[in-house]
């Protein structure tokens, strides 16, 4: 297989040979293997192909590495926090205990004793700590927030990681968050805050509870639209 350097990407193809096509053609497949079909040229020729699309199949195998391994992380994933997906970098280390997370400037970095790959369930694990971590500093000055931007208060404030809910509020009026809404935008966040101290005037999601909360959060629509996508 050769081999064309595109910036920090190696391009590896394969050449197939189809003297019955008139152009040459890039295809990717599913083992992310590029394949240059076509009638029968050089390997300097092969390149000179390889090299005019370098741009796009850098952003195929990307994208192709983004959906079959989403389920993994490595260096160069993505991790998504606070609407916005950052960098990652794993770092191998036999020395520590239990995988540790950092976010600073702009990357994340997952130093972990498992090796270079983070199965999902590993990551699951790591990311929750990372967001019960966050929460307090990051929620709790929001929720006040909130609370004397609507006059509306909760009891008590306390998180707790759920698979499906992002929050909710106790008859008590003690208001539950969960920690992973932190994946998701500010504005979104706000909008689960809202939502919940508004339980606390309506428990139920009735037309007075919806009125109530489109006083205080008109954009409601959208962020509920943007909570139902996220839901894993
Ligand atoms: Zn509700």
């Amino acid at each position: 297989m050769s081999v064309y350097q595109y910036g920090t990407t190696q391009i590896t193809w394969r050449f197939k040979l189809d003297e019955t096509l008139k152009h040459h053609y890039i295809t990717i497949d599913n083992n992310e293997v590029v394949l240059l079909q076509g009638a029968d040229i050089n390997e300097n020729h092969q390149r000179l192909l390889i090299s005019k699309k370098a741009f796009w199949i850098k952003k195929q195998l990307k994208r192709h590495a983004n959906q079959v391994k989403a389920n993994v992380i490595k260096t160069g994933s993505r991790i998504l926090y606070s609407g916005r997906y950052y960098y990652c970098d794993v770092i191998y280390d036999q020395s520590v205990v239990q995988p540790t997370i950092t976010f600073n400037h702009s990357k994340f970095t997952i130093t972990s004793n498992i090796g270079l790959t983070i199965d999902e369930a590993s990551f699951t694990k790591i990311i929750n700590q990372f967001y019960v971590d966050k929460c307090k500093n990051k929620l709790i000055s929001r929720i006040r927030y909130w609370q004397k931007q609507t006059g509306l208060t909760a009891n008590a404030i306390s998180f707790k990681l759920s698979k499906n809910k992002w929050g909710y509020c106790k008859s008590n009026n003690e208001l539950i968050i969960n920690p992973r809404c932190l994946r998701l935008s500010p504005a979104t966040v706000d909008y689960i805050i809202v939502h919940e101290l508004c339980h606390t005037v309506e428990k139920l999601h009735n037309d007075d509870f919806w009125q109530l909360v489109d006083t205080h959060f008109p954009e409601r629509k959208k962020q509920e639209d943007i909570l139902k996508e996220n839901f894993d």
